[in-house]
């Protein structure tokens, strides 16, 4: 089984000539509203390549959010430890297209900044041959807590650290891997935490897992229609694959397929309409 615990965001994206100036107010055209969110691409990404899901997440008493648990639902995720936070809308992300395809991106957290040791406890449920996959864009104590706790039962935690925060040093140790984009890996570097296990992610260029690198599953230029979500599905993919009881090698080379395919099609998620 694959629990992840993080955030779940409506994306709300137009498309504008130019961004605006500060005090200015432009036209867009368009509105899409798209499901987006580490945690929940990655739980959409794992689901797709066999493995049990379970989100562990908030959103808002809103509709996006009903819309969004109905989604992950449909695609036979287990939203049980999906809470409804009230006073705080689920989270969304404003993002602006220019016509250079440059984009501007205002993130309001929402209710992905309220999880707490509610999240942390349905850790319990996991136990050896589980995986627990976080990334950063909830709460830092309750990832650092929630991969203690995970490890503490025998469960395997992965942690991909975007976006990139400083994480206590004994959680990077027993995070097994860490996943890491290469910003992320020098972000790391610098802050002088020593994984226990570290697989950096070089996009057109593969990943390389502790030292040993794979190339990526080539993509045509022509083919490659939105890079957005190849790390997430990455990552679910390879939580699926280590859950399954696949080796490295071959738990990487889904990963890389599955970051492959994500770029071939546009969004965070496949038909990522909400
Ligand atoms: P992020 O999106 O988090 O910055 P990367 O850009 O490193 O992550 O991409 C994650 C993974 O997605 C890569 O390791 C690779 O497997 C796959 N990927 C990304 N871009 C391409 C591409 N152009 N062709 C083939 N695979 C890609």
């Amino acid at each position: 089984r694959v629990m992840v615990l993080g955030s779940l965001n409506v994306d709300l994206v137009t498309r504008v000539e130019r961004h605006p100036q500060p005090g200015e107010t432009l036209l867009g055209d368009g509105l899409e509203k798209l499901a987006g969110g580490k945690g929940a691409n990655q739980a959409t990404a794992a689901v797709a390549s066999g493995a049990d899901v379970v989100m562990v997440g908030a959103v808002g008493d809103d509709e996006g959010g009903a819309a969004y648990r109905e989604r992950l639902r449909d695609k036979g995720i287990d939203v049980s430890r999906l809470r409804v936070v009230s006073g705080e809308p689920t989270g969304h992300a404003l993002i602006a297209v220019d016509d250079h395809g440059e984009n501007t991106v205002i993130v309001v957290p929402g209710a992905n900044a309220r999880l707490d040791d509610t999240e942390v406890d349905a850790v319990d449920d996991l136990g050896p041959g589980d995986v627990l996959l976080m990334q950063l864009e909830v709460p830092i104590p309750v990832v650092a807590a929630a991969a203690r706790r995970a490890a503490s039962r025998g469960a395997r935690v992965v942690v991909n650290t975007a976006p990139y925060a400083a994480l206590p040093a004994d959680v990077v140790a027993l995070a097994d891997p860490v996943v890491a984009n290469e910003h992320e890996m020098v972000a790391l570097a610098e802050a002088g935490a020593e994984a226990g296990s570290l697989l950096v992610t070089f996009g057109a260029n593969g990943a390389s897992w502790d030292g040993r690198s794979v190339p990526a599953h080539a993509v045509d230029a022509a083919d490659v229609v939105d890079t957005t979500g190849a790390g997430d599905a990455f990552c679910g993919a390879l939580a699926a694959a280590l859950a399954a009881g696949d080796d490295r090698d071959s738990a990487l080379d889904r990963a890389l397929a599955a970051g492959a395919a994500a770029v071939r099609h546009a969004g965070a998620q496949p038909d990522p309409h909400l």
